[in-house]
C-alpha cells in the first residue's frame, strides 16, 4: 500500500505515520519526493486490511494500493528514476555509466595493468571476479579473499570503485568489507537467502537477470532485495537462454523497454556473457545505449588468449578504448553522459 502524505507534511509527521505502520506488522520504507512524501507499507498480503485505519491520520491524504506484485521496484510508488551513484560511476536518469574489468581476478599484473587501461579509456567502475560461479567443480574458482585484495588495490590505484560476486549467504559480510557494490550473479538470481542477507548488507547491489526469468520475475528477485531496506539495486540484463547457439546467450533488448515501463530501477546491460564472442559485443552495447540502457558490464583483458576463463568474449584493451569512443559519439547525439 501507498501511503501518500499531504503537501508540507513535515518529517516528524512522517517518522509518526511509520511508526503506526510497523505497529500493524508493516515495513514502513519512506519515498520523500520533491513535491510530497509517500511512504510503502510493505508486508504480508493477508494483513493488508489493517492497513486501511491509516486513512483516519491528520497527515494522511490518501492510500493508495500497488497492483504490481513487486511493490518497492514499480513505478507505482516512485515514478522518477532512481540514479544509483558510487563514487565516479552513475547509473540512471541521464546518466550512463560503464564498468569493465576481467571476468575473474588473476593476478596482480593482469588487475592492475586491466584496471589502469579501462580506467584511461573512461570506465567508472571495475569489475573482476574473485568468487566464481563455474558450471563445472573442476574449473578456476577464484582467489577469494586475496582477489578481492587485488581489487582493493586496483581500485586504490585507479579511484575508480568495484563491483564483485558474492556466491553465498555467508560470504556476504566479508566481501561487503571490501567491495563498493555487490554482484548477484546469473545462477543465484532466485536464491532468496542470498537476496535477502546482499540486501541488509548496506552495499548497491547489481543484479544479473537469471537466464532462464521472465522480466517479471527478475523484478521480483529485485523485491526481494529492497524488501530489506536496500534502495540502490542495479539490473543487469545478461542475456538469456533461447534455442540459438550463434551467441552464448541471447541479449533480451526488448526487456531494456520493459522494465522502464514499470521500474524506476536503473538497468545496465552485460554484452560480453549474452555475446560469448568479442567480435558481437561491440554491436550489442551501442544497442543497448540505444534501447535505453543506463549504462554497460563489460569484460576486457590484456590478454585474453591466456585468460583463464571467459576469453572468448573479453575485449582487448584497444577494442575496449574504441567501444568508449563510439559509446561517446552515440551518448551525445541521445545526451546521455557517459
Ligand atoms: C560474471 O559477471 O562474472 C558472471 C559470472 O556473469 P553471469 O552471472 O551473468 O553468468
Ligand atoms: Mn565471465
Amino acid at each position: 500500500m501507498i501511503v501518500v502524505m499531504k503537501p508540507g507534511a513535515s518529517r516528524r509527521e512522517v517518522k509518526s505515520v511509520i511508526k503506526q505502520i510497523e505497529r500493524l506488522g508493516f515495513k514502513a520504507h519512506p519515498i520523500f519526493g520533491v513535491k510530497r512524501t509517500v511512504i510503502g507499507a510493505i508486508g504480508d498480503d493477508r494483513d493488508k486490511h489493517l492497513l486501511q485505519s491509516l486513512s483516519g491520520l491528520p497527515w494522511v491524504e490518501q492510500l493508495v494500493p500497488i497492483l504490481q506484485p513487486f511493490k518497492l521496484a514499480s513505478k507505482e510508488i516512485k515514478k522518477e528514476p532512481t540514479v544509483i551513484k558510487v563514487g565516479k560511476a552513475v547509473f540512471g536518469g541521464r546518466y550512463f555509466g560503464v564498468i569493465a574489468g576481467p571476468c575473474t581476478v588473476e593476478t596482480e599484473k593482469q588487475m592492475m595493468e586491466t584496471a589502469l587501461y579501462v580506467a584511461r579509456s573512461g570506465a567508472k567502475m571495475l569489475r573482476g571476479g574473485a568468487f566464481k560461479p563455474r558450471t563445472s567443480p573442476y574449473s578456476f574458482q577464484g582467489l577469494e579473499e586475496r582477489g578481492l585484495k587485488l581489487l582493493a588495490r586496483a581500485s586504490q590505484k585507479t579511484g575508480l570503485p568495484f563491483v564483485t560476486e558474492v556466491l553465498n549467504p555467508e560470504d556476504v559480510s566479508l566481501v561487503a568489507e571490501y567491495a563498493d557494490v555487490l554482484q548477484v550473479g546469473a545462477r543465484n538470481a532466485q536464491n532468496f537467502a542470498l537476496l535477502r542477507r546482499v540486501g541488509k548488507s548496506g552495499k548497491p547491489v547489481l543484479l544479473k537477470r537469471g537466464p532462464a526469468m521472465t522480466v517479471q520475475e527478475f523484478l521480483m528477485s529485485a523485491e526481494y532485495i529492497l524488501s530489506e531496506g536496500c534502495h540502490q539495486v542495479l539490473l543487469c540484463e545478461r542475456g538469456i537462454r533461447t534455442f540459438e547457439t550463434a551467441t552464448r546467450y541471447t541479449l533480451d533488448i526488448s526487456c531494456i523497454p520493459v522494465v522502464r515501463q514499470y521500474s524506476h530501477l536503473p538497468v545496465i546491460v552485460d554484452p560480453s556473457h549474452a555475446a560469448g564472442h568479442r567480435q558481437y559485443v561491440t554491436a550489442l552495447s551501442l544497442a543497448a545505449l540505444a534501447a535505453g540502457a543506463d549504462g554497460l558490464m563489460v569484460e576486457v583483458h590484456p590478454d585474453p588468449a591466456r585468460a583463464v576463463c571467459d576469453g572468448q568474449q573479453a575485449l582487448t584493451p584497444d577494442d575496449f578504448s574504441s567501444l568508449m569512443r563510439n559509446l561517446r559519439t552515440m551518448a551525445d547525439a541521445l545526451k546521455r553522459r557517459l
